[in-house]
């Protein structure tokens, strides 16, 4: 059955090309799901194919978000239960697999992208769907959680089982789990025979081929102003996602304090505004995007080599931009009073 929003916000877009050429139509949607709109084009010349890619797209991201929800009742926060109890937990495969790859980005980010500390992301207020408001936490509950410090380290996974040997492991996959999805929702497409369509969650996404014969063209947006601050045309198969600290935040005594949280510290990291990765796989792109976050000016060419990543830009406290040689062949600053600095082309 097609469901009702389909009919409300399927848009045609039709644009005439030469005029021995067939019209370019790009289908598109708009989903509210995992905290965020989501865009849906999809380039097709079939509405049919592209009103069922959109369902495709639309399935995928909803069971992610219903599977991995934080802090609403979800299978995640039985999880999290159970493991509080120091219980095995049962998992399927599918759970499996989302786990083990966190695991491993985990390892790779020396544990800075660390999604067992969802006790420490609760209490600076983030697993609410409203903005915290007041002070931030006491430095004692801050410093007993970090006297507790958890890891996927700390995590033993089997195809049917998951323990672990430290009683604060609390996840929250919130870094992580809209790349997850967007995978799922792409790999999904390709399965349909969708070869050329973009998933853009709140401006993290993945496109695959192009709009015809012009290539998906993004913008990043602007960490501190309205507006982008650079664009990418993507190429072939490839995703882009922005961690910054004006996505999730509150003010205190004139101080910012936003959702990306320092394992080593307890508190939100302060040494970057944003950082933007493109990567072909969007789970690592999301998980390496918070994690160089966290990483800041001097430590995110090491964390980023390791987690496989050459395509980065950082953007620091007072607007300089850092970024690899690779990202710096690829992306259109759309500001010209920026200081750059392009580090080592072995990144
Ligand atoms: P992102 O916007 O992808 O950078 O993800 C930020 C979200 O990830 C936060 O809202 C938290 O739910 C969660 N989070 C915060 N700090 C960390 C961290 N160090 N490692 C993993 N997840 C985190
Ligand atoms: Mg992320």
């Amino acid at each position: 059955m097609k469901p009702r929003w389909l009919s409300l916000l399927l848009i045609a877009t039709l644009g005439i090309s030469a005029c021995s050429e067939a019209p370019l139509q790009v289908y598109k949607a708009k989903l509210f799901t995992l905290g965020t709109l989501v865009d849906v084009s999809v380039f097709h010349p079939d509405e049919a194919a592209a009103q069922q890619a959109i369902t495709i797209v639309e399935t995928e991201l909803a069971a992610i978000n219903r599977q991995w929800h934080a802090w609403r009742d979800s299978p995640l926060t039985l999880i999290n239960q159970q493991l509080a109890q120091g219980k095995t937990v049962t998992i399927d495969s599918a759970t499996h697999h989302f786990i083990q790859q966190a695991q491993t980005l985990a390892a790779d980010s020396d544990q800075l992208f660390n999604p067992t500390i969802g006790s420490l992301v609760e209490l600076w207020g983030f697993h609410s769907d409203d903005r915290p408001d007041g002070a931030p936490p006491a430095q004692e509950k801050i410093d007993a959680a970090l006297t507790q410090s958890p890891s996927m380290a700390n995590v033993t996974l089997t195809v049917t089982t998951l323990t672990s040997n430290h009683p604060a492991v609390q996840f929250d996959f919130g870094a992580f789990g809209k790349g997850y999805a967007i995978d799922r929702a792409v790999e999904q497409l390709k399965l349909a025979g969708i070869k050329n369509a973009i998933v853009n969650a709140g401006g993290d996404l993945r496109a695959i081929g192009s709009k015809g014969k012009q290539p998906w063209r993004i913008g990043v947006r602007h960490p501190t102003e309205a507006g982008v601050i650079a664009s990418i045309e993507t190429n072939g198969d490839e995703s882009v996602f922005t961690s910054g600290n004006y996505e999730r935040f509150f003010d205190f005594d004139g101080r910012r304090y936003h959702h990306i949280i320092d394992p080593r510290s307890g508190y939100p990291a302060n040494d970057a505004v944003s950082v933007t990765v493109i990567h072909n796989n969007a789970a690592t792109a999301d998980a390496a995007a918070t994690a160089l976050f966290i990483a800041g000016t001097t430590q995110w060419p090491q964390i980023a080599k390791q987690m496989g990543v050459d395509k980065v830009m950082l953007i620091g406290n007072d607007l300089t931009i850092y970024m690899t040689q690779k990202m710096a062949q690829r992306i259109h600053l759309e500001i010209d009073d920026a200081q750059i600095k392009i580090i080592g082309n072995d990144t």
